[in-house]
């Protein structure tokens, strides 16, 4: 199966083009509020009737060429047609290319793109990753992107064959939890106490600064706020190495072994009584999504199946006799066969043999062989 992946390539950049590319996303962002607001004034939000209506005044006010207007006014359509981002402005920090305005050359490692004031060519600072991943491909469609520190990316959209999906007899459960963000069932813990200790830390610094935020100054209010919102940045980006990290070895480990991936349904995990308060402040679930985002991206290329399973009695159950057992904080116990281990690692081992139950189409190995047990739902 062909899959589309975003390969982010770092640019070489010197100053005199920096400006031009600043103007350039200055100029791009002005023309997409430009083409909101008239969108939103006319009640206009297909591409056609927005093209009809702006494209001759974005090119004059704005000094972009007839394929980045083009792309401007393929950006605001979107957002116009959708009632939550109508009235959300554009901010000079990209903007979108396609095959008439940017050329990318795998061979020199150089890309032209379509600039205010003609095209340039910029050098690609790439690593082996990319290199590997662009090889005899020829991209049709980019964005480029001004990071932080004034560093210049291009988002290269790259075609990839993905391997059939293997065929898996077993499988790989995975608990997701607050002390340990990941408990697998072949007994790995990914990130700890560390990572707990650390948001833990965190929160501490931001209810610092928040109070300061509420309470001092207008000048330290505003110099919190904006602290406040560059920690939050490094948290994310913290989390994101952390879970690219764990992901990779999950896959890695399933693929060696043959194993499908199982992951439990998130809805509404936040809801769910197993954390403790102190804990739920730390929990952010985004970072729980994003972990099987980057299983599930990962494990497509790879050929590694991902499923779901209900996750109403994976915490509860006894991952041998499936009986409900006792889950005191990392402990469970199971009082039917006396089965003890860590709670995350009972967990995960529940959800390998509920994901197993699936592939397997043998729903059976979800009944309790004893007359007492119940049947527990997969
Ligand atoms: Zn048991």
């Amino acid at each position: 199966m062909e899959t589309i992946r975003t390969l982010s390539c770092k640019l070489v950049v010197p100053p005199p083009v920096a400006a031009r590319i600043d103007a350039t996303l200055e100029a791009f962002a002005q023309a997409c509020n430009f083409v909101a607001d008239w969108g939103n004034e006319h009640k206009k939000h297909r591409q056609y009737d927005l093209h009809k209506g702006c494209y001759r005044d974005i090119r004059e006010r704005f000094g972009l060429s007839a394929n980045l207007a083009v792309r401007a006014i393929a950006r605001v359509a979107p957002r116009l047609a959708n009632a939550k981002t109508r009235h959300s402005r554009f901010k000079p920090t990209s903007i979108d290319y396609d095959a008439r305005i940017f050329k990318l050359d795998v061979s020199s490692e150089t890309v032209s793109l379509r600039l205010i004031e003609g095209r340039c060519i910029l050098a690609l600072a790439l690593g082996d990753f990319q290199r590997e991943r662009l090889a005899g491909q020829s991209p049709t469609s980019a964005t480029l992107k001004k990071g932080r520190k004034n560093r210049y990316y291009l988002d290269v959209q790259v075609k990839e064959e993905a391997p059939p999906t293997q065929d898996a007899d077993d499988t790989l459960g995975v608990d997701l939890g607050i002390r340990h963000i990941a408990t697998d069932s072949a007994g790995h813990q990914f990130q700890g106490q560390d990572l707990a200790d650390y948001r833990q830390h965190r929160a501490n610094v931001r209810a610092r600064l928040q109070a300061k935020a509420d309470t001092g100054s207008k000048q330290t209010r505003k110099a919190c706020r904006r602290t406040l919102k560059r920690l939050s940045g490094r948290e994310r980006r913290h989390q994101k190495r952390i879970n690219h990290e764990i992901s990779k070895q999950l896959v890695a480990y399933a693929k060696k072994h043959g194993l499908a991936i199982v992951f439990e349904v998130l809805k509404g995990i936040r809801d769910r009584c197993r954390f403790h308060k102190e804990q739920r402040r730390a929990l952010h679930s985004w970072a729980f999504y994003q972990l099987q985002q980057f299983v599930e991206y990962k494990a497509e290329s790879a050929g590694v199946r991902v499923l779901h399973v209900d996750p109403r009695y994976t915490s509860k159950t006894c991952a041998d006799c499936l009986h409900v057992g006792v889950r005191r904080q990392d402990d469970f116990s199971c009082k039917n066969c006396g089965q003890r281990s860590h709670a995350d690692f009972n967990a995960a081992r529940s959800i390998a043999r509920f994901g197993l139950a699936v592939i397997r189409g043998e729903y059976s190995l979800l009944s309790c062989a004893l007359p007492s047990g119940g049947r527990v739902g997969g």
